[in-house]
């Protein structure tokens, strides 16, 4: 026996399938009916299955969030107005715009603000973002040369369109700055990837043995990079 409803939250909806059988609550996201699905044990009263979902909110943003980016990916359209959130790093920040003489970018309790002119908005955001991703593929990278004893020359992050990462055969290591908007552990697989180039120029067993060692659950982070990928070129 299954029944189904339709509730709202950030004004999406949610729809509520009741199953007989069930032992506790989910949600998630199903690609196939393209909205959000709560399922949940058929005698659970609906105030139960509302609070769920209203804990649940943090992870639905998120989630939606990066629907969102695959889809203004596809669409091509790439604009952040003041107001909007993005991930950074994997946390759900709000982007501010305060008019200023000054230019001053902050990031502080899911808020980052960046000072100054209208017009600038959007370079200044790139351009901080661009640092921020410099400075964390950095830290991994050496952290991860350390462990496997290897050294690289430098560091480049910048555009890329087709990939997030490359090795080059004289040890120089590429990154996308767009892996700024993934999970943090997404960031770190990238690096741990190139920086293991630098011992084996393939993808042999070895090379994918030294992956490992550096980031145990490499294949996970493969996998949201395959899923939500190209939604990383649809910000900014
Ligand atoms: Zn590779």
């Amino acid at each position: 026996m299954q029944e189904q409803s339709y509730t709202t939250l950030c004004g999406k909806t949610v729809l509520v399938q009741r199953k007989i059988g069930l032992k506790r609550m989910t949600l998630r996201f199903s690609k196939k009916q393209k909205a959000f699905v709560v399922t949940a044990p058929i005698l659970v009263p609906f105030s139960t299955v509302s609070r769920f979902i209203d804990g649940a909110k943090a992870w639905f943003t998120k989630v939606d969030l990066y629907q969102q980016q695959n889809l203004q990916q596809q669409n091509g359209s790439r604009i952040i107005e003041p107001g909007q959130s993005i991930s950074i790093l994997g946390n759900l920040v709000r982007v501010d715009f305060i008019p200023s003489p000054k230019l001053k970018v902050s990031l502080n309790n899911e808020v980052l603000e960046v000072h100054g002119v209208r017009s600038k908005f959007e370079q200044h955001l790139k351009k901080y973002l661009k640092n921020l991703a410099y400075e964390k593929l950095s830290h991994y990278s050496h952290e991860y040369a350390q462990i496997l004893g290897v050294a690289f020359k430098k560091i480049a992050v910048k555009e890329m369109k087709t990939r997030f990462g490359s090795c080059t055969s004289v040890g120089n290591l590429n990154y996308c700055w767009r892996l700024i908007f993934a999970p943090e552990p997404v960031l770190a697989y990238l690096c741990a990837h190139e920086v293991s180039h630098l011992k084996e120029m393939n993808h042999s067993k070895k090379f994918w043995a030294n992956v490992e060692l550096l980031c145990p659950n490499y294949k996970h982070f493969q996998k949201w990079l395959k899923q939500n990928g190209k939604g990383l070129f649809g910000v900014l």
